[in-house]
C-alpha cells in the first residue's frame, strides 16, 4: 500500500514538472541543456611575449545545448564571437562568425561534452585573414588528395611556473644541472612537471587525438608529443586541440606552458615543432627517390618557409643545440644538424618520410601542412 502511494506520489509529480516545461517553453525559456560544447579558434596572433613567457594564441568560450549533438561538426551551429577583443576586429564591425569543422569528446568534462575546433569567418562570409586552415583547403585538389600526404609533428613545449615566472622545477635564483641527463630523463632529479605531461597525454587519448608518444626533452622542465600520422587538415585540427588541452590542464596545475621557441637564452636548447612528411610514393618501396625530389624542391624554397616558420624562430635555429643555421639550408641521413633529416631506419628501408626540423614550437601547423604540399607536390 505504502509502495503504492508512492509510486502515485512520483507519477503525479513528473506529470507537474513535465507541464512546467511546457509552460516554461511556452514563455520561450529554454528548459534543459544537456551538452557543453566548447567552441575553439585561433586568433591568429602567435601570442604576444611577456615575462618570458608567450601568450598562446587559441581563445575558447563555451555553448551549451539541448541535445547532444554528436561528432559531426555540421550538427553545430555556427556561432560568434568579438573580434575587437581578440584583434580580429575593429571596434565598429567587431563580429567574427565560428564555423565548426572538428568535433571531439572533451576530455576534461567527459562526455556528451565536447570540443569543437572551429573556422574563424568575417561577417561578409569570407574566411577571415587569419583563417589559415582555409588556405590549406585551397591547396588540397585531387592531385595531392591523390598524393595521400602525411603528417607527424613533434610539439616541444616548456612548463615555466605560474607564481615564479621561471622554467617549472628550476631551483629558486639559480639554475639546473647543464644539459644531458634529462632527455628522456626519469628520476625526481630529472624530469620536472611529468604530472602535467602524463595527464595531457590521458586526456588527448580520451578526446581521440592521435597522438603518438611523449617524451622529456633536452632542456629540464620542456616535453614533447606527437600528433600524427595523419592528413593535413587533421593534422592542424588535432595539434590546436592539443594545444589548448595542454593549456586547460595547465591552469589546474599552476603550469604555463609556452611554445616559445627560445625560453631560456644561453646554453640551453629552444623549442622546436619538428614535421615528419610523407606522401605515398615516399611510403612504397624505392621511395627514397621521391623523398630526394621533396628535399631538393625544398631546399628552392627555403626562405619562404622560414618566413612563416613561427615568430622568433631566428633565437633558437643558431646552428647550435641541434639545429642549422636559419639562413643555411642542409639535408642529411640521422643529422640533428641539418634542415631536413632523413632518418636513418628511413635510409636503410630506402622508403618512408622526410623531417622538417625548422618549424618552432609556435608554428601554425596548418601553414607548415600548405607549405610543405605547396612546395613538393604542385
Ligand atoms: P624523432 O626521432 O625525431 O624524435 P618522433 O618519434 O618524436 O621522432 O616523431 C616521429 C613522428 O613522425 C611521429 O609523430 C610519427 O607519427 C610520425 N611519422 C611516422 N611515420 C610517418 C610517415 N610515414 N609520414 C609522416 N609522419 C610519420
Ligand atoms: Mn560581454
Ligand atoms: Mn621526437
Ligand atoms: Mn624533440
Ligand atoms: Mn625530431
Amino acid at each position: 500500500m505504502a509502495f503504492t502511494m508512492h509510486m502515485k506520489a512520483s507519477g503525479s509529480s513528473l506529470r507537474a514538472s513535465s507541464s512546467a516545461t511546457r509552460s516554461r517553453k511556452a514563455l520561450s525559456i529554454r528548459a534543459a541543456y544537456i551538452q557543453k560544447a566548447e567552441y575553439v579558434w585561433s586568433d591568429g596572433q602567435e601570442g604576444q611575449p611577456i615575462k618570458g613567457m608567450k601568450f598562446n594564441e587559441l581563445r575558447s568560450k563555451t555553448k551549451t545545448l539541448e541535445t547532444d549533438h554528436g561528432l559531426d561538426p555540421s550538427a553545430y551551429p555556427d556561432w560568434s564571437f568579438d573580434g575587437s577583443s581578440t584583434g580580429q576586429a575593429e571596434g565598429s564591425n567587431s563580429d567574427c562568425i565560428l564555423k565548426p569543422v572538428r568535433v571531439v569528446i572533451d576530455p576534461i568534462r567527459g562526455a556528451p561534452h565536447v570540443l569543437v575546433m572551429c573556422e574563424v569567418y568575417t561577417a561578409d562570409g569570407n574566411p577571415h585573414p587569419t583563417n589559415t586552415r582555409a588556405k590549406l583547403r585551397e591547396v588540397i585538389d585531387d592531385k595531392v588528395k591523390a598524393a595521400v600526404p602525411w603528417f607527424g609533428l613533434e610539439q616541444e613545449y616548456t612548463m615555466m611556473s605560474k607564481t615564479t615566472g621561471k622554467v617549472f622545477g628550476w631551483p629558486e635564483g639559480g639554475y639546473p644541472a647543464p644539459q644531458g641527463p634529462f632527455y628522456c630523463g626519469i628520476g625526481a632529479e630529472s624530469a620536472f612537471g611529468r604530472p602535467l605531461a602524463e595527464a595531457h597525454l590521458e586526456a588527448c587519448m580520451k578526446a581521440g587525438l592521435n597522438i603518438s608518444g611523449i617524451n622529456s626533452e633536452v632542456l629540464p622542465g620542456q616535453w614533447e608529443y606527437q600528433i600524427g600520422p595523419v592528413g593535413p587538415l587533421e593534422l592542424g585540427d588535432e595539434v590546436h586541440l592539443s594545444r589548448w588541452l595542454l593549456h586547460r590542464l595547465g591552469e589546474d596545475f599552476g603550469i604555463v606552458a609556452t611554445f616559445h621557441p627560445k625560453p631560456v637564452k644561453g646554453d640551453w636548447n629552444g623549442t622546436g615543432a619538428h614535421t615528419n612528411y610523407s606522401t605515398l610514393e615516399m611510403r612504397s618501396p624505392g621511395g627514397m627517390d621521391a623523398i630526394l625530389a621533396a628535399v631538393d624542391r625544398l631546399s628552392k624554397c627555403h626562405p619562404e618557409h622560414i618566413s612563416q616558420y613561427g615568430v622568433g624562430n631566428e633565437e633558437r635555429l643558431t646552428g647550435k643545440h641541434e639545429t642549422c643555421d636559419i639562413n643555411t639550408f642542409r639535408h642529411g641521413v640521422a643529422d640533428r644538424g641539418s634542415s631536413i633529416r632523413i632518418p636513418l631506419p628511413v635510409m636503410l628501408k630506402g622508403y618512408g618520410y622526410l623531417e622538417d626540423r625548422r618549424p618552432a614550437a609556435n608554428v601554425d601547423p596548418y601553414v607548415v601542412a600548405r607549405l610543405l604540399i605547396k612546395n613538393t607536390l604542385k
